[in-house]
């Protein structure tokens, strides 16, 4: 009787003690102690299905896409781990938008667990915003993203050398056909030694207009091998 009550108290304090370390998953409020999102819901994250390999576009077999076969993306792969739908979406947002910056860690977290396996590129560089913006936010997301998974992966991130010239309104709030002209001349890339092997980190994929204008800049200076990694990829206009 006397165990009893002991286990029981043992058990108690144990769940008080997780409780305080928990906080509120972001999607459901249960508690967590491993992630911003509980490993319940992580499970149920829109994780991207079957895609080309190089622009990551949906599609039902492995294959390059009619798109990639006519040059439109410039890249030579793409690892984008979500399809950018309910609650990627919301979650990005709120990296984005609303000081969630503690969100890097989580997404970069779940994105190195599968880039672990490939062969890994020798720098990492995020796709900078303009000065302007970066004082609006404090932060660049792309940054955040690239400088945790430069932790996870061992690979080291150029955040100095790209540069944005023009505070370019953002791509997605944009109609289709002035998206390509929006990112015209809008990086620039200094005179430096790059490796053969680099990925460009950004947060979404969506018509692949900011990574061709920065694969352009990398390949102009000797860059073969070029990724494009992010959080997720839009499956709309493609
Ligand atoms: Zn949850
Ligand atoms: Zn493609």
């Amino acid at each position: 009787m006397a165990m009893n009550a002991f286990s029981k108290l043992t058990h108690q304090i144990a769940r008080l003690y997780s409780n305080l370390l928990s906080v509120p998953c972001l999607l459901c409020a249960s508690p967590c102690t491993t992630h911003a999102v509980c490993n319940e819901c992580i499970a149920e994250l829109p994780i991207l299905g079957s895609h080309c390999p190089r622009c990551a576009t949906p599609i039902s077999a492995n294959l390059t896409c009619g798109h990639c076969l006519n040059n439109r993306h410039k890249q030579d792969k793409t690892f984008s781990l979500f399809s950018y739908q309910t609650p990627i979406d919301r979650l990005i947002g709120d990296f984005k938008y609303h000081d969630s910056v503690y969100l890097s860690a989580f997404f970069s977290s779940l994105m190195a667990e599968q880039l672990n396996q490939s062969i890994l590129p020798k720098l990492l560089m995020p796709i900078p915003l303009h000065p302007k913006r970066l004082k609006q936010r404090g932060y660049n997301q792309s940054l955040e993203l690239a400088k945790n998974l430069s932790n996870q992966l061992a690979i080291p991130t150029d955040k100095y050398n790209l540069i944005r010239n023009r505070d370019t309104p953002p791509q997605i709030s944009l109609p289709y056909d002035q998206r390509k002209r929006n990112l015209r001349n809008a990086f620039t890339l200094k005179p430096c030694n790059l490796p053969d092997h680099i990925a460009l980190i950004d947060d979404v994929l969506t018509t692949g207009h900011t990574a061709n204008a920065a694969v352009k800049l990398l390949r102009q200076q000797g860059v073969i091998t070029i990724e494009l990694w992010t959080i997720a990829r839009t499956i709309s206009h493609d």
